[in-house]
């Protein structure tokens, strides 16, 4: 479902991804762990092509993102066509990033309406069953500030859902929430999971990888130090760093 190949990427002189190769399989969860800086959110953010990559390919679901291949030579796709090329793709991040005047439903049919110029009515039974699926039904007119973090987080992730995506990614999903509103958040996110979903999940929640994870990805230094079996790996990390990392944060 995604393979990715030589990805580079700098900021300036900073060089945050330095040739990652990655692969996800349709189906598999893959969390990715990692110190801070890393280049966890960038690696992400080069999957969607929200950020252009300076060398290497992503392929998600056989498309190359970013490019037109033609005669073996790349060509830059243009802004509408790279949005095209992420519809696929929803994305949930750190910051529930609701739009504040809009309530919960309004919020999941916004895409659907707007972007894939769906009819209403079909956006909005879509957009319930969402809500039932992540518990919100009764919240479906309430507007984010009325809302839970995690509440607004299950909203977000409901919003990605409702454009159909053939994979998700996570951005630290609840890294803002207060301790007790992450396991309503994990949970909705195990379901997806066990639903089949093809997933990438950035997270220090270590528990969730080895419940959920196939495999786990460990970055630092914006290379992939180590890949594996999700419980194989967190049980037995073979690098140095990796084990370092789990130390600290188990
Ligand atoms: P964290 O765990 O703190 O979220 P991360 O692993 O997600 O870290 P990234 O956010 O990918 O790390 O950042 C990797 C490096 O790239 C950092 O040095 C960061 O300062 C830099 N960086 C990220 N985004 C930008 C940007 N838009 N412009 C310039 N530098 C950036
Ligand atoms: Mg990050």
């Amino acid at each position: 479902m995604v393979d990715i190949t030589g990805l580079h990427k700098l900021y300036g002189k900073n060089h945050v991804l330095r040739g990652i190769d990655l692969q996800v399989n349709a189906g598999e969860v893959t969390c990715i762990i990692g110190p801070s800086g890393s280049g966890k959110s960038t690696l992400l953010r080069c999957v969607n092509r929200l950020e252009a990559p300076d060398a290497g390919r992503v392929y998600v679901d056989g498309v190359l993102m970013g490019y037109r291949e033609r005669d073996g030579k790349l060509y830059d796709l243009r802004p509408a066509e790279v949005a095209r090329q992420r519809r696929p793709i929803g994305m949930v991040f750190q910051r529930f990033n609701l739009f504040q005047n809009k309530t919960a439903i309004e919020n999941i049919i916004e895409a659907p309406m707007r972007v894939a110029g769906e009819p209403k009515d079909v956006a909005r039974r879509r957009a319930v069953e969402l809500l039932e699926r992540v518990g919100l039904m009764e919240h479906c007119d309430h507007y984010p500030v009325q809302l839970s973090g995690g509440q607004q987080q299950r909203v977000a992730i409901a919003r990605a859902l409702a454009m159909q995506p053939k994979l998700m990614l996570f951005d630290e999903p609840t890294s803002a929430l207060d301790p007790e509103l992450v396991g309503e958040v994990l949970d909705v996110m195990r379901g997806l999971a066990d639903s089949g979903m093809t997933m990438m999940v950035v997270t220090h929640e270590i528990g969730f990888a080895r419940e959920v994870g196939d495999h786990v990805v460990f970055m630092a230094d914006g290379q992939v130090v180590e890949r594996g079996d999700a419980r194989e790996l967190l049980r037995n990390p073979r690098n140095s760093r990796t084990k370092q990392f789990l130390d600290a944060v188990l």
